[in-house]
C-alpha cells in the first residue's frame, strides 16, 4: 500500500521570451511573488502570468520516498474566471 501527497503548482510563462516556469501556487498566485527570468532576465509578477495552474499527486511508499508524480486535475486560473 501506498501513501499520497500533493502539490498545487502553477506554470507561468515570461512575457518577454516566452520560457516556461513551474513554482508552487502559495508563492505565485497566493503570494503573487515577483520572479526574474534566468534567460532574458525580465523581472515580472508572477500571479499576471500565469497560463495553467495543477495538482500534482505523489505516490509515497512504505519507506517514505515518492515513487511515482502525476497530474491529478488542473484547477481553474484567476483568468479564465474572470470571462
Ligand atoms: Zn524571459
Amino acid at each position: 500500500m501506498s501513501e499520497k501527497a500533493w502539490l498545487d503548482v502553477a506554470v507561468i510563462r515570461c512575457p518577454v521570451c516566452g520560457r516556461y516556469y513551474v513554482e508552487a501556487s502559495w508563492y505565485a498566485v497566493e503570494l503573487g511573488a515577483d520572479i526574474e527570468c534566468g534567460d532574458c532576465g525580465t523581472e515580472f509578477n508572477s500571479k499576471k502570468y500565469v497560463i495553467d495552474r495543477l495538482m500534482l499527486e505523489f505516490e509515497i511508499g512504505k519507506n517514505g520516498l515518492a515513487q511515482k508524480v502525476e497530474i491529478s486535475e488542473h484547477i481553474k486560473t484567476e483568468a479564465e474566471d474572470t470571462e
